[in-house]
């Protein structure tokens, strides 16, 4: 039997007539003689207030426990779909991470797969079932614990059942038809894209698009999953929404396919440090230690080589990170300062920025596409505090205030509303 992989996310199951709707969805596909896998997530606002209640009750948590507590919506709409599906007649059952079980490594609110046993699900579809329906977002660690996959994870339990189960499709249920030029909430001209290449679909979610985990498209990439991004809020068939896929079967490429933004984003610079081998080591290190996820770096230029004659050259060291990681970073680095570990003069940290990005693999065999994104910040006087660059984007740290402003300049300055 033909298997399809349904994935409904937050809003699509926000009530009981959406989870319904969600339903019939899935019953059409069984009508249509597919065996279906459904992944869910829980109800929209669900995972965040369970997170604020986890940080009300313990601010520096046990994290076996958050997860238990956070894991827990995507069980209640597991068992709400099931019962759903078998009121229209379709044979259907829930499962629960465990229960499958979905292996993962123990490290919780980050967990990643180990292993997908297939027996438990297929014995059910061998004896009639015809929809499985399994709460995404978590799983189980070998200790015999509860874990999650972080936020926005039941992208990326789809995406893995899909590969399990060499399902012919990976369907992606969500609140937009489909993967966007930029982020249609923040521009109204945002066009829609009916393919776009794995490769820019990992840099926008990894750059800040929400509209698929990060890890949900490595995973496919890697598997080689057919991945679709579409509406649960309207019809659709086999050509709807947004096919995630190989280059090869990208037709056109425009330099510049995307941009996305990170909004909740730091800057942090370490005034005067020695310019010597082993300063960077030291700073980072303490930072890796303190699992802070430092993204952007940069070393003011010295102003000579280094050389072991002459040494007290100085230097100014930035990077960022998220702004909740702030406190941790500082007292990382202060704690460091104070152990003689590394020295400076003024730490500034700066909470009120963004981060923008242009992504396209058309940048590969384009040059001058840095020299457009700039021209277009600079005509709206938008100031770049750091820049970044990789082999398909470029991305800025800018004030937070002109985020929406630059994502607007950026997404005419390259004629993405236009196909
Ligand atoms: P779900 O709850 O279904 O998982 P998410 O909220 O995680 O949905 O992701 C969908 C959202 O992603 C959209 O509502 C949209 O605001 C946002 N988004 C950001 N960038 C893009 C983009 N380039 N294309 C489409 N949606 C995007
Ligand atoms: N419910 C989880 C979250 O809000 C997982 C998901 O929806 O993908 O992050
Ligand atoms: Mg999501």
């Amino acid at each position: 039997m033909p298997l399809l992989v349904m994935k409904f996310g937050g809003t699509s199951v926000a009530d009981l007539d959406r989870i319904e709707n969600a339903a019939r969805k899935v019953k059409r596909e069984v009508e249509r003689g597919y065996d279906v896998i459904v992944i869910v997530s829980a109800m929209s606002g669900k995972t965040n207030e369970l997170v604020g209640w986890v940080e009300a009750t313990s601010p520096l948590y046990d994290a076996r426990e958050y997860d238990a507590v956070v894991a827990s919506g995507e069980n209640v709409t597991a068992g709400l779909m099931a019962l759903r599906l078998q009121e229209m007649d379709v044979p259907a059952r829930s499962w629960q991470g465990w229960q499958v079980p979905i292996n993962t490594t123990s490290a919780h609110g980050a967990a990643r797969f180990v292993s997908i046993p297939r027996d438990n699900i297929d014995q059910k579809f061998a004896e009639g079932f015809k929809v499985a329906v399994v709460a995404g977002f978590q799983g189980l660690s070998h200790e015999g614990r509860v874990t999650t996959l972080g936020r926005g994870g039941s992208d990326t339990t789809a995406v893995a059942f899909a590969a399990a189960f060499g399902a012919e499709r990976c369907d992606i249920y969500t609140d937009v038809d489909g993967v966007y030029t930029t982020d249609p909430r923040i521009s109204s001209k945002a066009r829609k894209l009916d393919r776009i290449a794995f490769e820019e679909m990992l840099e926008l979610a990894s750059l800040g698009a929400k509209v698929l985990q990060t890890r949900s498209v490595e995973l496919a990439m890697r598997y080689n999953v057919r991945l679709r991004v579409l509406s649960s809020f309207e019809d659709t068939d086999e050509n709807s929404g947004t096919l995630v896929s190989g280059e090869e079967e990208i037709m056109e490429s425009k330099v510049v396919s995307g941009v996305a933004y990170s909004r909740d984003e730091a800057k942090i610079t370490l005034f005067t440090i020695e310019d010597r081998p082993g300063v960077a080591s030291a700073i980072f290190g303490t930072l890796a230690d303190a699992g802070v996820n430092v993204d952007m770096i940069v070393q003011n230029i010295s102003e000579k080589d280094y050389d072991a004659a002459h040494p007290g050259a100085v230097t100014d060291m930035t990077f960022s990170c998220p702004v909740n990681q702030v406190p941790r970073a500082q007292k990382a680095i202060e704690d460091a300062m104070a152990a003689g570990k590394i020295q400076y003069d003024e730490l500034i940290i700066d909470t009120d920025v963004a981060k923008v990005s242009v992504v396209g693999i058309g940048m590969r065999s384009h040059a001058g596409v840095a020299a457009r994104m700039f021209a277009a910040l600079s005509a709206e006087n938008i100031n770049i505090k750091v820049i970044s660059t990789s082999e398909i984007k470029i991305s800025v740290l800018i004030d937070r205030k002109y985020m929406e402003l630059a994502v607007q300049a950026l997404h005419d300055a390259f004629e993405l509303e236009r196909a």
